[in-house]
């Protein structure tokens, strides 16, 4: 599936340039763009220029654009913050995940509170 096949996705229209975003990275197969609605000082979302809805559908098609991804996020942190970082992808609902292009939260910037 391509960014094209699904019209509705806010994040395929980012990808596309039709909703503006605060792009920070990019790659042949990944964009990294400021959270509209930060929770840490450091809130980036990468994701691939290709539709997935989650990242299990993602990583199980396309594993290289998995790694390829979290190189660019971490070359973001590298940029933007001191290289340490939170990468969290939210799958389903019960987790959080409200938009179903998949995206990884880049979360740095500040000392994150531990898990539990
Ligand atoms: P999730 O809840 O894990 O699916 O994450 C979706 C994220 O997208 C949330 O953190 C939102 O703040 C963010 N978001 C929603 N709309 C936009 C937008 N137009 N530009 C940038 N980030 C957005």
């Amino acid at each position: 599936m391509t960014s094209t096949d699904s019209p509705d996705c806010l994040f395929c229209k980012i990808v596309a340039g039709d909703i503006p975003a605060d792009v920070v990275a990019s790659s042949d197969t990944a964009i990294a763009f400021r959270d509209i609605a930060p929770k840490a000082p450091v809130h980036v979302l990468v994701v691939p220029k290709e539709h997935y809805p989650d990242v299990p559908a993602f990583a199980a098609s396309d594993p290289e654009g998995l790694a390829s991804l979290i190189a660019l996020a971490d070359g973001v942190a590298s940029e933007v913050a001191d290289g340490q970082y939170r990468l969290v992808f939210n799958t389903g609902p019960k987790a959080g995940q409200s938009v179903f292009h998949v995206h990884a939260h880049l979360l740095a910037g500040a000392d994150l509170p531990g898990f539990a």
